[in-house]
């Protein structure tokens, strides 16, 4: 049977319970990361949703914020997390995000998403969210809102402006863990 992967999730605010419960749905195991050691021999990382200076301050504070920088894994970035990871935050992105884009908290709202052609759309809850702007030539949008990019992949990134750990549709944490597949594969080969 296939080593479960072992995904770790920025435990320092936010949503990192709500992840880690999808990932267990999934076959994957969890880890909470607060340390910088914790990053160790994971396949992936999560950054969750919350509040991005938050985050942002715990990180430095831990010394986390260059060891996710260093970490060469694949990292899904939800909301808050797609702020972090950002070209004004850790620099691991190339794209920009406008914070609370869509207006303050009466502004949080589901959306049916478009995904891929033929499939059912993903129901997506925004809260106080963020959406993308100004990718750089390798960012693929693969969806939108009004014309704004809310689902992204960069080589080993993905980020949603949304919260699929708040719904039950478990699509875009299996999108994920597929490319943590593709990339563990890539380099068992290398
Ligand atoms: N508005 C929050 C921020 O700017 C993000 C909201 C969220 O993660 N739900 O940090």
């Amino acid at each position: 049977m296939e080593k479960p992967l072992r995904i770790g999730v920025l435990a320092v605010q936010g949503n990192f319970r709500e992840h880690a419960a999808v990932l267990r749905r999934l076959g994957a195991e969890p880890v909470e990361v607060r340390l910088p050691g914790e990053l160790a021999g994971l396949d992936g990382l999560i950054l969750p949703g919350g509040e991005s200076t938050a985050i942002g301050r715990l990180m430095k504070l831990y010394g986390l914020d260059d060891a996710v920088r260093e970490f060469d894994g694949p990292i899904f970035g939800t909301c808050a997390g797609m702020i972090v990871l950002d070209r004004d935050h850790l620099g691991l992105g190339d794209y920009r995000t406008e914070r609370n884009a869509f207006g303050r908290q009466v502004h949080s709202f589901e959306a049916d998403l478009e995904i891929d052609d033929g499939d059912e759309p993903i129901r997506a809850v925004f809260i106080r969210a963020p959406w993308l702007e100004d990718p750089g030539p390798d960012v693929e949008v693969l969806a939108e809102v009004d014309g704004h990019a809310v689902l992204a992949r960069e080589g080993r990134l993905l980020v949603a402006a949304f919260h699929p750990e708040l719904t039950d549709d478990t699509r875009v944490h299996e999108r994920f863990l597929n490319i943590v597949r593709q990339e563990k594969e890539a380099h068992v080969r290398a």
